[in-house]
């Protein structure tokens, strides 16, 4: 049989010695059940660790079962910096909760575990959050336009709104409409576009941090309408 690389989004105790695992993987999300995995003596105990990447077998089946496992990697520097884990936490919630069953798993997938490797080599995990959750939108379906107006499709004197999902001129944003200009929105689409497979590091100031968390919150709330326990947590870890 053949073996399946998977990311574990989450584990759940099951009865006395067993796991529920959900996974991710190419071909999307999945569950599978390890028996006797919390038993200490069990060579697969290490596998239902949240955010490992691992190769396993299991039986078919509505409710399959663990076969054979081994770790690809479990991504031990995210594991030891409690900032990064619980921004990865984020976004495997995210994972777990939005994804539909018929959506582009295996460039989700692979994308993932781009990202993955990245936080491990300790890049700044919010940054790499945000390129996460921009892109996210647009594999919902809630793609974000950087290039005109929405409504008339000027080029210039442009700002970002969230009720738009995008740019918009000064005659076409609805008084009361929250804005923001070039020196924020440029960030957005920076973020938004970039390829993960040459990505580099890159400064951004506290106050531009806080501010695109709003406008990502903001989005999220509006168009996914999930929010993780995880973003909760990051809240008591940074105050914003
Ligand atoms: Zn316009």
């Amino acid at each position: 049989m053949d073996f399946l690389e998977a990311i574990v989004l989450k584990s759940l105790d099951y009865k006395d010695s067993s796991k529920i695992l959900y996974l991710y993987s190419k071909n999307g999300l999945q569950s599978v059940i390890a028996h006797g995995v919390k038993k200490m003596n069990s060579i697969n105990r290490f596998l239902s660790q949240n955010g490992n990447l691992i190769n396993i077998t299991f039986s078919k089946g509505s409710f399959p079962s663990l076969k054979e496992g081994e770790l690809v990697n479990d991504f031990p520097e995210i594991k030891k910096d409690i900032l990064a884990y619980s921004y990865l936490n984020h976004i495997m919630e995210l994972v777990n909760n939005t994804i539909s069953e018929d959506s582009d798993h295996p460039k989700m997938f692979n994308f993932l575990k781009r990202l993955f490797i990245l936080f491990n080599e300790k890049q700044d995990p919010e940054i790499l959050c945000f390129i996460f959750e921009l892109k996210l939108l647009y594999f919902l379906g809630y793609g974000l336009n950087f290039k005109q107006c929405n409504v008339c499709s000027k080029t210039k004197d442009l700002v970002f709104s969230i009720d738009n999902g995008g740019l918009i001129c000064a005659e076409h944003l609805s008084i009361n409409q929250q804005s923001y200009d070039s020196n924020v929105y440029l960030l957005l689409s920076k973020m938004y576009y970039i390829d993960i497979n040459d990505y580099e590091n890159f400064e951004l100031s506290k106050n531009k941090r806080v501010i695109i968390r709003h406008i990502i919150d903001q989005l999220f709330d509006q168009y996914v309408s999930f929010k993780t326990k995880s973003r909760n947590i990051l809240q008591q870890l940074q105050k914003y």
